[in-house]
């Protein structure tokens, strides 16, 4: 029942193939920080191989038939792309799904204050992490800041080498004895994630003209008015720095969406290559190969399917999550366009539909050998990795995939060489997680939960196997093809 390292199979041109895959991976990474982030660069892609947008070609009447490849988004943070196959829709669909949003740290609504002359940002980290995991780094900032005037500002400050880096300080060593003997989730609170920009103040100077760094300053009745305003603080000059880069106020903060994710772009791990390490592996090692196989994809006979999704870190609740309508909602438009809608016929193509549900695994780690099972645990370069199921406390809260089709899965993987392995998330009663498997579940449709394997999930930087992202890709194509 082991299952062989894929690594030691592979010729000279599927290692080419494979280090291939990991730069475009790679180059998918860096440009997609954020769901929104990885939505735009999806489409980007898309387009590239041929998707037209849902809402235009609903605009022109087009009537779509077998071969079309069609793309629908939801608020520019969830994406669904189709590739009509010849079969009817009423038939089933063939699913790849993942999720696009990555633990981090959000932002507040209010978030910018003063303290002794240096300006912080307060933040709300999203998803489960390790606290402590997230000082002492470099730290940028991505989101969008939206204006009443109905215009969105996109930033990004801390990718470019040139740019500077953002963080959140730590406790020197030297006076850290009290924080050492504290509990590992306590070492540094939730509400001290508070991010270091800035720590020189505003200087007023009078100008001939009456004006000094944008600010009236003409008189000393105005400039002690200023400086009762605040205008001599830290916070002044970092108000006018957003201010003069992206046209923004500080009351802009309350319709703006920014994350602070680890700085610096994704780079192979190990001597030999073999891995990469990046931000945000969970879940975009599965979005990408999901996405890439979609796209390679020709003449499918059943209608292939990528739904990329939001919200997954934190219970895939609304309109960008897997619970929201959005999925079912534009099956329905699809199936009107091709003269193949009914709610019953809607219904029944749900019913009938096979689903990849993939979001990362828990690679075997030999630093911390004592939470896996060894016979039941996924292992880098032993390929994509089916978990019949997942949960925890006795499968609480688990899709089990049924015993059929994961025989159909077995025999797709097989005919096709792709190497696979299953897995469990760690020893029994050692911990769990759930992904979006059961919600699409509800719908009927075989669903299993699949994907890769990384090291240090929800860290900072995560590690995956560059031979796993590579399986998987065949994987998901095969898939998309036969099942
Ligand atoms: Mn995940
Ligand atoms: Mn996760």
């Amino acid at each position: 029942m082991e299952r062989k390292n894929a690594w030691l199979q592979y010729t000279e041109e599927e290692k080419e193939a494979i280090h291939k895959l990991g730069e475009q991976y790679k180059d998918f990474l860096n440009k997609g920080k954020t769901e929104r982030e990885c939505v735009k660069e999806a489409i980007v892609l898309a387009e590239k191989n041929g998707y037209r947008d849902l809402t235009e070609i609903r605009k022109q009447g087009y009537q779509v038939k077998a071969g079309d490849k069609i793309y629908a988004q939801c608020m520019g943070k969830a994406l669904a792309l189709f590739h009509i196959g010849r079969e009817p829709m009423e038939n089933g669909l063939n699913i790849l799904g993942a999720h696009i949003d990555s633990p981090r740290l959000d932002i507040k609504q209010n978030p910018l204050y003063e303290d002794t002359e240096m300006a912080l940002l307060d933040t709300h980290y999203y998803g489960g992490v390790k606290k402590y995991q997230w000082v002492a780094l470099p730290l940028a900032l991505h989101g969008v800041v939206a204006k009443k005037d109905g215009t969105v500002q996109e930033i990004v400050i801390g990718e470019d080498p040139a740019d500077p880096v953002v963080g959140i300080t730590d406790l020197l060593i030297h006076l850290a004895g009290d924080q050492l003997d504290k509990k590992a989730r306590t070492v540094i609170e939730g509400e001290n994630l508070d991010i270091l920009i800035g720590s020189q103040p505003l200087v007023l100077k009078e100008q001939p003209s009456g004006i000094s760094n944008g600010y009236s300053a003409g008189n000393k009745e105005e400039d002690a008015e200023a400086k009762k305003n605040g205008k001599d603080k830290v916070v002044s000059y970092i108000l006018q720095i957003l201010k003069d880069r992206y046209g923004m106020e500080e009351e802009d903060f309350l319709s703006a969406e920014i994350e602070a994710v680890p700085a610096g772009p994704a780079r192979d791990f190990g001597l030999d290559c073999s891995m990469i390490m990046g931000y945000g592996h969970d879940d975009r090692i599965c979005a990408y190969t999901s996405l890439s196989a979609m796209l390679e994809s020709q003449g499918l006979r059943k209608t292939g399917v990528c739904l990329l999704v939001d919200k997954e870190e934190v219970g895939s609740m609304g309109a960008t999550g897997m619970q929201s309508r959005f999925f079912e909602n534009t099956l329905a438009e699809l199936m009107d366009l091709a003269g193949q809608y009914s709610e019953l016929a809607l219904r029944r193509a749900l019913a009938a539909s096979r689903m990849l549900s993939s979001d990362v695994s828990a690679a075997y780690d030999p630093n911390f050998s004592n939470v896996f099972e060894k016979k039941n645990t996924a292992y880098f370069g032993r390929g994509m990795v089916f978990n019949k199921y997942t949960g925890a406390r006795g499968k609480s809260g688990s899709n089990d995939a049924s015993a059929e089709y994961m025989a159909a899965l077995r025999k797709i993987m097989d005919d096709n060489q792709i190497a696979w392995q299953t897995a469990e998330l760690g020893k029994v009663d050692q911990g769990g997680g759930g992904t979006i498997a059961y919600i699409t579940a509800n719908y009927g449709m075989e669903v299993i939960d699949s994907g890769i394997a990384v090291l240090n999930m929800h860290a900072p930087w995560e590690i995956g196997s560059k031979a796993d992202i590579y399986e998987a890709a065949k994987g998901y194509a095969a898939f998309l093809r036969e099942a």
